[in-house]
């Protein structure tokens, strides 16, 4: 079979409304390289979108999956339970920073843990009002595409957003944003718009993910908190993204000192597999009443076996630590491009969340047009990279932490290649 070939059919048979990234059917995948259904090899610096973070096909992933499949696949937690959903809940309320109680459900997709942590928000507070920022990204479904800060693709043509939901700016300081301005403008959103009373959650994400990477400052994250404390009002973290030992904590919030109410978690959670989780605290957890949370596959005990499996070779592999050392790397390399690439005019991120930003030469704009001459000099080398950012001028970089250190060096060869052919040396 050809990649040609199959994109035609796609081309007839899938809504354009998946937007693609490439035309690479996937056949196999090992760690951190991929091959497609013409034997052609590929450096993975995407890991399914911050999924894989344990590596395709870890060992101890797919026997733990293995082991689950050989017993049952699906009951439905709601109708018959079963244990290892109680023992991950348990392990990921013991996960989350915060010295109270706390408590998990589990759902099946990202956006619809963001569904049910505003559910419990206003559950518990009895207020209906959501704040949230520009540029974050929280899913395709209607609450998370209300709280989504970006128009196009995510809202364009899908009518009336949710009510109550406001958007303030996130602090960016190369953008000329600061988190004075960010909290300015909430202080105006309480004086013109919006009695703090009546607001159920602030929801932000610790970096940005689709937004661009940009992390929170350490002053913003203090101050919501604050805000939050001041108002009664819940405080939630949507760690999809930055979970599971990508910031090189396995959350990225443990890097803030900061405790929020609620978490938000997906993606890396199973290695692959569909699972979600809001964790938070108990009383909040508690509000909704029994049938007001969960799903037929929420929890489905192939992802709960695999997340089990994902914690395991995160603290076993001490993954945070490896985090640390290829996100230093990675950005030691991306630093020395930048010394006679002035395109690039930010290399950032946390741990191994690291990303870089690409303007015109001049510096003054970005430049989504060079940024996918990158990312296209890169894939015609076999190299996969995502791009992200509301101007569409972020390259984010995204391997798995469990990528071996001669695939590593493989691919820093072909990212400075492919930055030298972008502007045509
Ligand atoms: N929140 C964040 C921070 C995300 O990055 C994403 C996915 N990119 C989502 C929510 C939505 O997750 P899903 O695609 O699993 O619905």
């Amino acid at each position: 079979m050809l990649n040609a070939e199959i994109s035609t059919r796609k081309d007839k048979a899938i809504s354009r409304g998946v937007g693609m990234q490439t035309q690479i059917y996937a056949d196999r995948a090992l760690n951190s390289e991929v091959w497609d259904v013409e034997g052609n090899r590929f450096i993975d610096f995407a890991a399914g979108i911050a999924v894989v973070n344990t590596g395709h096909c870890h060992p101890k992933v797919m026997a733990a999956i293995e082991r689950q499949m050989k017993s049952f696949t699906h009951t439905c937690h709601q109708v018959l339970p079963y244990e290892n959903y109680v023992s991950l809940a348990e392990r990921l309320n013991g996960a989350v920073s915060g010295n109270f109680e706390k408590k998990t459900v589990f759902v099946t997709t990202g956006a619809e843990a963001v569904e049910n942590a505003i559910k419990v928000s206003r559950a518990y507070t009895g207020r209906p009002a959501v704040i949230a920022f520009g540029g974050a990204f929280h899913g395709r479904t209607f609450m998370g595409m209300s709280l989504t800060g970006k128009v196009a693709p995510y809202k364009q043509g899908f009518g009336a957003m949710m009510p109550d939901v406001y958007h303030v700016p996130f602090p960016i300081d190369i953008h000329g944003v600061s988190t004075k301005d960010a909290m300015d403008a909430l202080n105006k959103l309480f004086k013109a718009d919006l009695d703090p009373g009546r607001v159920a959650a602030i929801i932000f994400e610790p970096v940005q993910g689709e937004g661009g990477f940009y992390p929170a400052p350490a002053e913003l994250v203090r101050e919501i908190r604050a805000l939050c404390d001041e108002h009664g009002i819940v405080m939630v973290a949507d760690e999809i993204q930055t979970g599971f030992a990508r910031t090189g904590n396995l959350f990225a919030m443990d890097g803030y000192g900061v405790a929020p109410d609620i978490t938000t978690m997906a993606k890396g959670l199973a290695g692959g597999l569909p699972l979600a989780a809001v964790v938070g605290k108990a009383e909040i957890m508690d509000a909704a009443s029994p049938g007001g949370l969960g799903g037929t596959y929420g929890g489905n005990p192939l992802g709960i076996a695999a997340a089990h499996a994902v914690l395991d070779v995160i603290e076993e592999e001490k993954l945070c630590a490896r985090a640390n050392e290829l996100g230093s790397r990675l950005r030691q390399r991306l630093e020395a491009i930048r010394a006679t690439t002035p395109e690039i005019v930010d290399v950032r991120g946390p741990g191994f969340m690291v990303a870089a930003e690409f303007n015109t030469a001049d510096g003054a704009t970005p430049s989504p047009e060079f940024t996918q001459k990158v990312r296209a000099e890169a894939l015609k080398r076999n190299l996969i990279l995502l791009t992200c950012g509301v101007y569409g001028n972020v390259i984010r970089f995204l391997a798995p932490i469990t990528i071996e250190d001669d695939v590593f060096s493989e691919a820093l060869d072909i990212l400075e290649e492919s930055v030298a052919a972008a502007r045509g040396n």
